[in-house]
């Protein structure tokens, strides 16, 4: 019972270390910030520091969700940091980052959902450069979505990205707490309010979907507008998370890219190592 399939090897990754990757992680050290990359071991790391890519985990690194997929921490969340914006924004620009990733854990506990906190981490980037562009990761403010959206009235990212994460009849099991009408619903809301700017969101394989089911999840995406998509490969972080149910081949996913882009996505990242900030700064504006 403990996801005893083979792992294949297309996933398998070198790791590599380089003076630059080295001196990413020293700036992260200094300014005592949490990047995603590292704490999720992130298999593209390499890659992305060396681009100039990466992915920050603002509001603490504790979540008030469960998603038996997931690895992060929950409980009782950190405090807000109001100094946050200023000390990302001074790391981002002293890395000379090209292009930044911002995400939270749920803040079930805030009355914005953090949107608010979001938004003046753009607003010191932005004071600092206007040359680096900016996605943000955002949860699904459920229950909160208005207020969130009105936080975003004057202030926007380049990207916007919500990950549905998986397909609606997984829902319960895998993402308890929420909703995949109201995930859909913050995209479109979104792009309602600013429709010159790119949406994205993306799904994990490998947790029982069927071919069909990622289907119709593409479709609700493109339904709502949804500019961008990610598919990657689900991998059990530890043996306490929910097993992987297939790996999917990479043929399988060249096919869903071809799918993605016939359906009228602008930009399609699908693969076994495709993260949801994976290439990001691929598409240009
Ligand atoms: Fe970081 Fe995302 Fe790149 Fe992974 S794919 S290294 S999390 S930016
Ligand atoms: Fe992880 Fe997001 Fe679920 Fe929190 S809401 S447990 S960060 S996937």
């Amino acid at each position: 019972e403990e996801g005893k399939l083979k792992k294949p090897d297309w996933l398998r990754v070198r790791y590599n270390d380089s003076p630059q990757v080295d001196a990413i992680k020293q700036t992260l050290r200094q300014h005592s910030l949490a990047s995603v990359c590292e704490e999720a071991s992130c298999p593209n790391l390499y890659e992305c520091f060396s681009k100039g890519t990466a992915t920050f985990m603002i509001m603490g690194d504790i979540c008030t969700r469960r998603c038996p997929f997931c690895d992060v921490a929950h409980g009782r969340p950190n405090a807000l940091d109001s100094d946050e914006p200023a000390k990302l924004a001074e790391a981002v620009t002293s890395m000379g980052l090209k292009y930044v990733v911002i995400t939270s854990v749920d803040r079930d506990d805030l009355r914005d959902g953090g949107a608010g906190h979001f938004v003046a981490c753009i607003d010191e980037i932005r004071k600092r450069s206007d040359s680096i562009r900016i996605e943000c990761l955002v949860p699904d403010f459920r229950g909160r979505l208005e207020d969130a959206i009105a936080k975003f009235k004057t202030c926007v990212p380049d990207v916007l990205n919500h990950n549905l994460e998986s397909v609606p009849r997984l829902y319960k099991q895998i993402r308890p707490g929420s909703s995949y009408e109201e995930s859909l619903r913050l995209l479109k809301s979104f792009k309602t309010e600013h429709p010159d700017i790119m949406t994205k969101s993306g799904i994990m394989l490998g947790l029982g979907e069927t071919e069909s089911e990622i289907h119709e999840v593409m479709k609700a995406l493109r339904e709502a507008h949804v500019d961008m998509i990610t598919i990657g490969q689900y991998l059990q972080p530890s043996k306490h998370h929910l097993p992987v149910d297939r790996y999917v081949t990479p043929e399988e996913f060249d096919r869903l890219h071809d799918l993605a882009i016939e359906m009228g996505f602008v930009h399609a990242a699908c693969g076994p190592l495709v993260r949801s900030s994976y290439h990001a700064d691929e598409y240009s504006f």
